[in-house]
């Protein structure tokens, strides 16, 4: 585990960026993100920073209606989910979320709790909380994949440690 500290929404954009190039550059493989932390916390501007990061040029909006917002990247696919309003869990079955988890796919769950038993097993649970105007991230490794990213994302951050 490890825990950082986000000055501001920037601090937060990059630290979503600087996974996405830990991905693409040091690990090459898709990786299961379940988001958690209260309303406004920064689970998508972290989504944000990271989508941008793995090359999309356009929006990220928050897929709170529509449950996920895919990006088709060049080489990667990234799946941005909040399932914050998502009632029954069998709406995901019908969405098909089995084809949403393979080894050149990223997944970034926001309320991963809603869809228990259906999604795959997170790599890395991060958990983002208030800290008057600002926030602290802690990042939890869940699989020996989730360890490597850690390993390779620690070495390539420059933000605060805590
Ligand atoms: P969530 O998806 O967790 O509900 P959002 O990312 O949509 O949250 O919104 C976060 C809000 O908090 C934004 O309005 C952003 O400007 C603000 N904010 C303030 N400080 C930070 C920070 N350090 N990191 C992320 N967002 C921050
Ligand atoms: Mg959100």
């Amino acid at each position: 585990m490890k825990n950082y500290y986000l000055e501001d929404e920037q601090a937060t954009v990059e630290f979503g960026e600087c996974l996405a190039q830990t991905v693409k550059n040091d690990i090459e493989i898709g990786i299961v993100v379940y988001l958690n932390g209260d309303l406004g916390a920064g689970k998508t501007t972290l989504t944000r920073g990271f989508v941008r990061g793995m090359g999309h040029k356009g929006n990220v909006k928050s897929p709170t209606y529509t449950l996920v917002e895919p990006y088709e990247l060049e080489q990667w696919q990234v799946y941005h989910f909040d399932l914050y309003r998502l009632a029954d869990p069998e709406e995901l079955e019908f969405m098909g979320i089995r084809d949403y988890f393979s080894s050149d796919c990223c997944s970034f769950i926001e309320w991963p709790e809603k869809g228990a038993g259906l999604l795959a097993k997170a790599d890395l649970i991060i958990n983002i909380a208030y800290d008057n105007e600002q926030r602290v991230l802690s990042i939890n490794q869940e699989s020996t994949l989730g360890q490597q990213v850690l390993q390779a994302f620690s070495e390539r951050y420059q933000g605060k440690e805590v």
